[in-house]
């Protein structure tokens, strides 16, 4: 359960949770895009890693990557994520072309909605990292839940994405992804969109149906109480 040093001070800090938490350092200050599941103890975990001042930006705002959030600094997400959470209380806003200053390091804010309204993957030009959220994922299917989810701003943020050409680190899927698993997302989509996958059930916290497409990227829809 050690984090995975991804780069020169950049962090998978719980590699191994459900879903996972990125901690980028600079000279003067330290970002962590997302804050987890609520299954670790992500606080001292950070603690280990760096003894700078901590901010957190939320890629979206499903409570699987919020919940540590009050253990640190600033908390920043993307206005249209943020006026649909029942509290927003301390959270600052933050869209398209924000950029963190860590201290010799810059972390750049970029517009990648599908997954929900405010949706945003942040590039870490240090590195030439892109943290991506729950955009991309090769393995497990993507949550695409009704009214958070819309298949043409996905479709558009995963082009955005694919122009960009950067290794891509999401919260879910514990590989790095490319171009590859961009472009097999496009065309599960577009399956997606046009009904030609069967669902298959699936088990779990929330019953859900799957849509896997034949390319392996797939889609999982929560099922309504
Ligand atoms: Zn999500």
């Amino acid at each position: 359960m050690k984090p995975i040093e991804l780069a020169w001070h950049t962090w998978s800090v719980i590699p191994e949770s459900f879903a996972r938490a990125f901690l980028i350092e600079g000279t003067e200050r330290a970002l962590l895009v997302d804050t987890g599941a609520g299954d670790t103890d992500l606080k001292s975990l950070v603690a280990e890693l760096t003894d700078k001042p901590v901010d957190v930006v939320n890629t979206h705002n499903h409570g699987d990557h919020m919940a540590a959030n009050d253990v640190f600094g600033d908390v920043y997400m993307h206005p249209a994520d943020l006026a649909r959470l029942k509290e927003p209380g301390k959270i600052k806003p933050v869209k398209e072309g924000f950029v963190f200053d860590l201290g010799g390091r810059e972390v750049a804010v970029i517009e990648t909605p599908g997954h929900t309204p405010g949706s945003i993957s942040l590039y870490d030009q240090r590195s030439g990292l892109l943290f991506t959220g729950d955009m991309v994922s090769k393995d497990p299917p993507i949550y695409f839940i009704e009214g958070d989810a819309n298949a043409e701003d996905f479709a558009a943020s995963l082009k955005k994405l694919r122009s960009l050409d950067k290794p891509m680190f999401g919260a879910h899927d514990p590989t790095v992804n490319g171009r590859e698993t961009l472009d097999k997302l496009l065309e599960t989509l577009a399956l997606f969109v046009a009904g030609k996958i069967a669902p298959v059930p699936a088990e779990g916290p929330m019953p859900a149906d799957l849509y896997i497409s034949p390319n392996g990227t797939g889609f999982r829809c929560p099922k309504r109480p």
